[in-house]
């Protein structure tokens, strides 16, 4: 039977494991299909699917973009994209001009907390990888700024916080139409983790949908049994498909691991078994 993995990040973007390593490691806790699905990039696809090549492993080339609606951010993850596509391609070209800018404004608002440095800090430990938020949290708690990633979004990241940059993502319906348009289907990321009240929720789905949306994270690696629950319900609200995914980042969150998932309900029908989709493009 396969064990599907449909959401993790590697150091293309705020993951600390390479994408060989991700791989590996999904491979270990005994995933046999696994997305990648950095933010804003396919740049670790290419190392993710040699190793998933090497090991057996099926990768179904991933992406999470960032999309703007209304006044919120919404995380997409895009599944079977094809990383060639020029149109997808020109749009994440955009989303990182975005970081890059917000990244120095960042910075900026930390100078005036009398927090020096960041910038050249996250850059370099991002390398050639997208700059986020996670990036500058990890700045704060080694530079004891804060005791721990949590407090550092509380403190200065979170939305309204002192270094808070709030930023224009691409729209939501531009992001679902690079996912698209590149062979892909479109997923609400973790819907529970954006704060909105249950109205607000269900406008943003309804937008998703008519913006060519088909599915939703109904189990995430930290879903509790009534997340889960609620998450179904609006998956059959919309006429989503279901998808589950770890959201992976670190081995060293013990609360997160690959594959650790609890069990998709039944009833519903998983994005795997999309008849459009025919098990997702997989690699190789
Ligand atoms: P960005 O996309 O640059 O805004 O960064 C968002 C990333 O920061 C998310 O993908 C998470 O990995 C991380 N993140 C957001 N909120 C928190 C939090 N409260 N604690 C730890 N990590 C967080
Ligand atoms: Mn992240
Ligand atoms: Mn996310
Ligand atoms: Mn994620």
């Amino acid at each position: 039977m396969e064990k599907y993995d449909l959401h993790s990040h590697s150091t293309a973007s705020d993951g600390s494991l390479t994408p060989g390593q991700l791989v590996t490691r999904a491979h270990e806790k005994g995933v046999t299909a696994l997305a990648l699905t950095d933010h804003d990039t396919t740049n670790g696809l290419e190392e993710a699917r040699r190793t998933a090549q090497n090991l057996g492993l099926r990768l179904i080339p991933g992406i999470e973009l960032s999309a703007s609606w209304q006044k919120h951010c919404l995380h997409i993850v895009g599944l079977g994209i094809d990383p060639t596509n020029p149109v997808l391609q020109a749009g994440i070209e955009k989303q990182q001009q975005l970081r890059s800018q917000r990244a120095l404004k960042i910075s900026e608002k930390l100078e005036k907390k009398r927090i020096f440095g960041a910038f050249e800090a996250v850059a370099q430990k991002a390398g050639s990888g997208m700059i986020t938020r996670l990036h500058y949290a990890d700045f704060l708690v080694e530079n004891q700024h804060v005791e721990s990633q949590q407090q550092a979004f509380d403190k200065y990241l979170g939305q309204g916080k002192s270094a808070f940059v709030s930023t224009t993502w691409a729209s939501l319906e531009e992001t679902i139409h690079w996912i698209t348009e590149s062979g892909g289907i479109a997923v609400l990321a973790h819907p529970l983790r954006y704060k909105l009240t249950t109205s607000k929720l269900k406008k943003a789905l309804s937008a998703f949908k008519q913006a060519g949306g088909k599915g939703i994270e109904v189990v995430t690696g930290r879903s509790s049994p009534d997340d889960i629950h609620r998450s179904l319900h609006f998956a059959r609200l919309f006429e989503l498909s279901a998808s589950q995914g770890s959201d992976f980042h670190n081995p060293a969150n013990e609360w997160v691991e690959l594959g650790r998932l609890a069990d998709m309900p039944t009833g519903i029908q998983p994005v795997w078994e999309m008849e459009n989709i025919q098990g997702l493009t997989i690699y190789p």
